[in-house]
C-alpha cells in the first residue's frame, strides 16, 4: 500500500467524523448510535449491501480491499487500498473507525487480534480463528455433539480414505469458498493424483453425503446474547455453488426447531456476534448434518433484503454496532436465483426481463470482470407461491442466457 493510497480513506469532513464516535453518538440503550464509521475487511457484495443499509441508517463506511473499485468502495465513504493481510493497512483502518466486521472469514486472525487492540472487532478474532480453518471448525463441531458428514485429516491421504471411505471430497481447510480447493474421489480414482491437485495445501477429507436437500439457518446474535432466527431456507447447489434458495423450506415444525437449534448452539457456544449462517444437509430419514458455518451475511440470506422486515445486511450493521436487533419476520415467500460469470459469455444479459416483471428484484454487485464461476449478482423474487417463484427463476436465467 502505498501513502496516497493510505490517505485515501477519511479525506475531508469524513475523516473529522469519524474516529471515536465524537459526536457522542451513541444511543440511549448503549452502542453506536448512527453517525458511527463502520469499517469493513474485505470489499466484496456483502460488504457493499452492508454497506448500502447501513448508509441508509445513517452509518458511515470505510472499506480495506486491494481493488478502490471494489464492489463494496463503490458505495463506501471511504476505502483504505491493500491486502486483507497487510496489517499496516489493516491499522490504518482502524485508526479510522467505531467497529470493524467482516465481508469474508478469510482474513487472517493474527490480523483480527491486532486491530482488537485497537477498536472493538466483531465477529472477533477468536470466532474466526475456530471458523477459518475446515480441521478446527470440525472440531468444534465435535466438541458441540453436533451430526457432521464423517470426516478426517488428511495427513496420510490413505488412511483418511479408510475412515470416510468413497466417495469422498478433499477440501482444503483454509480460503476455500463455492467449492473452489475441493476435490471429489470416485472409487476408481487415484488419491494421489487428486490430492496433487490442492497444490500441498493441508486437506481434510469428508465422505459424499447423500442428501435429499441442503437448508440454511441465518440467524444473528447481538452483543448482548440476544438471538433473531431468519425462516430456515432450502438451497440448491450446481457444480458447488449456490443456485437457488426457497424461502421458507416445506418442512416440519419439529425438524425446523431441530435446525434452528443446532445453530443457536453454535452461535452462542462461539459468543458470536453478528449475522452466522450455518449450512446442513438433511439426509432421507430427516436427520440433519452440518456441513459448514459462515460466521457473516451469507447469499442464502440475499432474500431477507426485500422478503423481511429486517435484511440480514442491516441486522448485521445492528448486531455490530450494538444496537438492539430488528424484526426478521417474513412479509413474503422469497426465491433467490444467483447470476453466475457464465450467463455473460455473450455480452450483457437482457436486464429488461427482470425489470418488466412486478415481484423480482434484480441486484448487480458492480464486478467488472464477468468470468465462469463468479458471482455477479442475483434476482429475488418475491412471491408466496415459491413453487412459482423457482419456475420463474430457471425460466429467467433461461432467457437471460439465450438472450446474451
Ligand atoms: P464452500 O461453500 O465453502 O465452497 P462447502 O463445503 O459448503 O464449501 O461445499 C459446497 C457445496 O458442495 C455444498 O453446498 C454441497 O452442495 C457440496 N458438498 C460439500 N461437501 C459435501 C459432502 N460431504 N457431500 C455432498 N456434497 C457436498
Ligand atoms: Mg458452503
Amino acid at each position: 500500500m502505498t501513502e496516497r493510497d493510505r490517505s485515501s480513506a477519511g479525506q475531508g469532513p469524513r475523516a473529522t467524523l469519524a474516529r471515536g464516535n465524537p459526536r457522542g453518538m451513541t444511543t440511549a440503550l448503549g452502542g453506536l448510535g448512527p453517525g458511527a464509521t463502520i469499517g469493513v475487511l474485505g470489499g466484496g457484495q456483502l460488504g457493499r449491501m452492508m454497506a448500502v443499509v447501513a448508509r441508509q441508517m445513517g452509518y458511515r463506511i470505510i472499506v480495506l480491499d486491494p481493488s478502490p473499485r471494489c464492489p463494496t468502495a463503490q458505495v463506501s465513504d471511504g476505502v483504505v487500498v491493500g491486502a486483507l493481510d497487510d496489517l499496516e493497512a489493516a491499522k490504518h483502518l482502524a485508526g479510522q473507525v467505531d467497529v470493524i466486521t467482516l465481508d469474508t472469514e478469510h482474513v487472517p486472525a493474527d490480523v483480527l487480534t491486532a486491530l482488537e487492540a485497537i477498536v472493538p472487532v466483531r465477529p472477533n478474532a477468536a470466532v474466526l480463528r475456530t471458523i477459518q480453518d475446515r480441521l478446527v471448525q470440525k472440531q468444534f463441531l465435535d466438541r458441540l455433539g453436533l451430526p457432521q458428514a464423517a470426516w478426517a485429516p488428511v495427513d496420510d491421504i490413505h488412511a483418511a480414505l479408510a475412515k470416510v471411505g468413497r466417495p469422498a471430497i478433499l477440501k482444503v481447510r483454509r480460503a476455500g469458498y463455492d467449492g473452489k480447493g475441493q476435490q471429489r474421489i470416485g472409487p476408481g480414482d487415484d488419491p494421489l493424483a487428486l490430492l496433487a491437485r490442492l497444490h500441498g495445501e493441508p486437506a481434510v477429507a469428508e465422505e459424499v453425503v447423500e442428501f435429499t436437500r441442503e437448508i440454511s439457518v441465518i440467524l444473528a446474535r447481538g452483543l448482548d446474547g440476544q438471538i433473531q432466527i431468519y425462516p430456515v431456507a432450502e438451497n440448491v447447489h450446481r457444480r458447488h455453488i449456490l443456485h437457488t434458495t426457497r424461502v421458507p423450506a416445506p418442512m416440519p415444525a419439529a425438524r425446523r426447531a431441530a435446525a434452528e437449534a443446532m445453530a443457536v448452539s453454535v452461535a452462542e457456544a462461539l459468543e458470536h456476534v453478528g449475522v452466522m449462517a450455518v449450512e446442513m444437509f438433511e439426509l432421507a430419514d430427516g436427520r440433519l448434518l452440518v456441513n459448514e458455518i459462515a460466521p457473516r451475511t451469507h447469499n442464502s440470506g440475499h432474500y431477507t433484503y426485500g422478503a423481511c422486515a429486517t435484511s440480514q445486511f442491516e441486522q448485521h450493521i445492528r448486531a455490530v454496532c450494538g444496537v438492539p436487533l430488528g424484526d426478521p419476520r417474513p412479509l413474503t415467500g422469497a426465491v433467490m436465483v444467483n447470476l453466475i460469470g457464465d450467463l455473460w459469455d455473450r455480452g450483457p444479459p437482457a436486464w429488461h426481463e427482470v425489470l418488466a416483471r412486478p415481484e423480482a428484484r434484480l441486484h448487480l454487485y458492480g464486478k467488472d470482470a464477468p468470468s465462469p464461476g463468479r458471482k455477479m449478482g442475483h434476482i429475488v423474487l418475491l412471491d408466496d407461491d415459491s413453487d412459482r417463484a423457482l419456475a420463474t427463476a430457471e425460466s429467467l436465467i433461461a432467457t437471460l442466457r439465450a438472450r446474451s
